[in-house]
């Protein structure tokens, strides 16, 4: 549901209103439902020359029902168009843009970039999809293939502020050899899914993936661990967890346990009453997790709490309890499961961290830090963790509708809401459906990344 001024500013009198007056035009964001076409109209595949996923790009859209178009001969031969009249004509509108920057190894070469979107982004459907994808800086051979190479997070990062009407851009920088495990998350990005997630960059290694025979149930047979799952965000995660197949295990603290018990029934999942800062939270989940259900595949992180006080007035108890739940908690449980083997092979831990975490905030320095040490917690597992094939990343919130932010003084909320790329605040969906996607079997490339889901909040990018 579209907040107040989202309604009002695409009525008719709204729309005449913020166009005199210059106002943001926020657009109700398409978001997925089950049954949804990957695009709701072609995509365009552009690269450099000498480029080495375009093929792979144009065989995920074959496979995803979706057509496509290519731009020059070169894409054409790379993706293996026999004969076929896929020429872009100038004048076609897209769903999706996306170009391979892979070939492109001098700052010179980056002009190719440039004309490529120079000659389409006018042409990207509203709720459109732009996605660069290249060699990450350290991947890269020579000294000017990783300078072009970072040069292309700023040119994605400002397309995103330039493209409209819901649209979004993203950079994803593929490891070589891992040109096969790109198809989860270029169908998350390109996809409704990927609403309000804009200006990212996200890297894939060569981690194991596994095959995905179902892409509308993708963790079928899967079971998942959600903490804080009886209201606001862990809802919404057990939830889409569910719809994708998982068995979801719902944990809170035993006071929120009717509510807890509700969210699972009705997702077909079970419950779990713990406080995870207890001293005996590790045994106890290890125990319900191997007992009942054999192990557990998807753990996500997401119990959290606010404790807000300027630092000077900030009192022990909330410095300690803050801490105690945001982010020891999670090292002690993580530490547990994986100690016990109830983590199983390829499993997947994401934990919830966030905007505030990245850029600071007045009178959150205890929330700020826990949610920084998430972001440590997630680059310094992710390489000990690789061994295992297990994943870890870290989704970073920024503005998300929730009781949390309704309970705000109308200026700063709507300060919060309207301070990113798609002038509005993200719903807790956003964040499941971007867990949803880090939790996939296909997702085995993707860890160590921190994924923001603001909409490209313009603090601390
Ligand atoms: P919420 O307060 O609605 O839900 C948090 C849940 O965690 C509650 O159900 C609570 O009972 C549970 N919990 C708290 N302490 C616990 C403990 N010791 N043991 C077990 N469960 C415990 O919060 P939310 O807005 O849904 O946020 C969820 C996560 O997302 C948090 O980690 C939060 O920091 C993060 N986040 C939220 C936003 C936002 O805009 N709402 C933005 C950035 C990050």
């Amino acid at each position: 549901m579209a907040d107040r001024y989202t309604q009002f500013a695409g009525s008719p009198p709204g729309k005449f209103l913020v166009k005199q007056l210059g106002l943001p035009s926020p657009k109700e964001l398409r978001r997925y439902e089950p049954g949804q076409d990957l695009l709701d109209g072609p995509a365009l595949i552009g690269g450099a020359p000498g480029g080495r996923l375009a093929g792979t790009v144009a065989r995920v859209l074959g496979d995803a029902g979706a057509e496509w178009f290519v731009h020059s001969p070169h894409v054409a031969k790379a993706a293996k168009v026999r004969g076929a009249k896929r020429n872009d004509d100038g004048e076609r509108r897209y769903a999706a843009l996306v170009y391979d920057a892979t070939g492109i190894t001098t700052s010179g070469e980056l002009h190719d970039l440039y004309a490529f979107f120079h000659g389409s982004i006018a042409r990207l459907a509203p709720f459109g999809r732009l996605i660069v994808l290249g060699t990450a800086p350290a991947d890269a051979a020579a000294v000017p293939a990783k300078i072009a190479a970072r040069a292309l997070e700023g040119f994605t990062r400002s397309a995103a502020k330039e493209v409209r009407a819901g649209a979004t851009a993203q950079l994803v920088y593929v490891a070589p050899g891992a040109e096969d495990g790109i198809e989860g998350t270029l169908r998350f990005l390109l996809s409704a899914r990927s609403a309000f997630v804009s200006g990212q960059v996200v890297r894939i290694g060569q981690g194991a993936t596994e095959g995905v025979a179902d892409w509308e149930h993708p963790l079928a047979g899967k079971v998942a661990l959600v903490t804080g799952a009886s209201r606001g965000i862990g809802e919404s995660i057990a939830e889409t967890l569910a719809r994708d197949g998982a068995h979801v295990v719902c944990l809170d603290i035993p006071a929120a346990g009717e509510a807890l018990t509700t969210v699972a029934n009705r997702i077909g999942g079970s419950s779990l009453q713990l406080d995870i800062t207890a001293p005996d939270a590790p045994e106890r989940l290890v125990a319900h997790l191997t007992e009942r259900h054999g192990g557990v595949d998807v753990v996500v992180h997401n119990a959290g709490v606010t404790k807000d006080r300027t630092l000077a007035r900030m009192t022990d108890e909330q410095w300690d309890v803050l801490m105690a739940i945001n982010l020891t908690a999670q090292e002690r449980l993580t530490d547990a499961l994986l100690e016990s083997g109830a983590l199983r092979e390829h499993g997947r831990i994401v934990s919830l961290s966030s905007m505030n975490g990245i850029a600071g905030q007045k009178g959150q320095a205890n929330y700020a830090t826990s949610k920084a040490g998430i972001i440590g917690f997630v680059e310094a597992m992710a390489p000990v963790l690789a061994e295992r094939n297990v994943t870890v990343n870290a989704v970073a919130p920024g503005f998300i509708e929730t009781q949390m932010t309704a309970a705000m003084p109308i200026a700063t909320r709507e300060a919060g809401r309207r301070m990113n790329s798609l002038s509005q605040g993200g719903l807790p969906r956003d964040v499941a459906e971007t867990i949803a996607w880090l939790a996939s079997p296909a997702s085995g490339g993707v860890t160590g990344n921190t994924i923001r889901v603001d909409g490209q909040h313009l603090v601390g990018a």
